[in-house]
């Protein structure tokens, strides 16, 4: 029996933050990462702040990262993966894999711990599903996981085509989320807050830009979400209740053009722009369905690891608890606070043990 060690497997928010809850109360933690580093989605997005913060905690997420990293009771397992496991609540044993080494590509190592937390995060909407948007095909459409990367690395907003400022900027919204043709009929509760504080940032960024958000309806997540609405339209932004249903293209011109309907006068308007951003939802991370054979632990309708009734932590295998955005679409606040609730879970189990 192993009862004070446990493994996390996926070291994003989610599992850094059950990590560090669990050392605090003198676990030793395993964090198996297959990435090359800690963090995961969180760590790759921009600072939205203007000349405000706009609380959009990627700055909390770096600074869990550095913490985890110089743990001395978190041990970092870059380059891993889960192959096997074995044993019962308390006493597991877990292969794995783990990238690296001279003599060898891939090195094998058994864990013995007391319990896991599956914390695998998400995968972003491939919006190459939504061909009608012609993402891949136009270089000025791209993802909101793209524009967030491509701020944070380049410290400015500009077009992919020639790397000038975008005049005429949209977002669309609910890209890949309830949306039931592609089978994706639930909303990722994260897009709407993301893309208002993406569009604040780029408002201000480039004051003369001109900002559309297309929308069906926005998710009022969190409470400060109205105040947000109403400081982008004071910022000039607009709002059109609306999704256009495709991208066309020019041949000669970094401009693309939309059609959408006025709901007023049942129009259809013509609309160009030279930046559109996909705001991509939160589809299951793609090898959710070997993790849920391995550990015979059940998914939702969706993909999604699913929690018990009693706690969303809780796996319907003991022993085997879910933390983060692997159980369901949500933020990083929320995606901490139920990691640090998957640790309270293990340590009850623990105990009862
Ligand atoms: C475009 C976009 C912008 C967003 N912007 C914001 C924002 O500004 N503010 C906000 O609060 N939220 C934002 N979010 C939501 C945010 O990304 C999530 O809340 C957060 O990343 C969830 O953390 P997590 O740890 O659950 O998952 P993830 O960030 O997905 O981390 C999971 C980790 O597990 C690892 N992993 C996966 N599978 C395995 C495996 N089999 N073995 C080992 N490791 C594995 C991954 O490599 C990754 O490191 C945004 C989301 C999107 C799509
Ligand atoms: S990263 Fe987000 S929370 Fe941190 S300072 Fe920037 S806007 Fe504020
Ligand atoms: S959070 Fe907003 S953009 Fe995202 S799926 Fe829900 S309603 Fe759509």
């Amino acid at each position: 029996m192993n009862s004070k060690e446990v493994a996390i497997i996926g070291g994003g928010v989610a599992g850094i933050s059950a990590a560090v809850a669990l050392t605090d109360i003198g676990f030793m933690v395993h964090i198996i990462e297959r990435d090359v580093q800690l963090g995961g989605h969180a760590t790759s997005f921009a600072c939205k702040a203007t000349d405000k913060c706009s609380k959009c905690l990627v700055c909390v997420a770096d600074e869990l990262v550095l913490k985890a990293s110089q743990h001395p009771k978190i041990r970092v397992l870059t380059g891993s993966e889960v192959m096997s496991f074995s044993g019962k609540p308390g006493d597991f044993e877990l292969r794995i894999s783990q990238a690296g080494g001279e003599e060898s590509l891939f090195k094998e190592s058994v864990l013995k711990i007391g319990a896991i937390v599956i914390a695998t995060g998400f995968m972003p909407f491939n919006a190459e599903e939504k061909k009608e948007y012609g993402y891949g095909k136009y270089k000025n459409v791209i993802t909101a996981s793209d524009f967030e990367r491509a701020i944070r690395a380049n410290g400015a907003i500009s077009r992919p085509t020639d790397g000038s400022a975008p005049e005429k900027i949209t977002f669309f919204q609910c890209v890949g989320s309830r949306d039931e043709s592609i089978g994706k009929g639930y909303c990722s509760k994260v897009c709407c807050s993301y893309a208002l504080k993406l569009s604040k940032l780029v408002k201000s960024e480039i004051p003369e830009s001109d900002i559309t958000i297309f929308y069906m309806d926005v998710q009022p997540t969190g409470k400060d979400f109205l105040k947000l609405r109403e400081s982008c339209e004071e910022m000039g932004i607009k709002f059109v209740r609306n999704l256009p249903s495709k991208i066309y293209g020019y041949a000669d011109s970094d401009f693309m053009r939309v059609n959408n309907l006025n709901n007023n006068t049942g129009e259809v308007v013509q609309d160009e722009f030279d930046l559109i951003v996909l705001s991509v939802g939160m589809s299951p991370q793609n090898d959710v369905k070997f993790l849920a054979n391995t550990f015979k632990v059940d998914l939702d309708e969706h993909n999604f690891f699913k929690g018990l009734k009693q706690s969303t932590n809780l796996s319907n295998t003991p022993g085997i608890f879910l933390a983060g955005a692997c159980q369901g679409p949500k933020d990083i606040e929320e995606s901490m606070a139920h990691g640090r609730a998957a640790a309270a879970e293990v340590v009850k189990m623990l105990r009862e043990q």
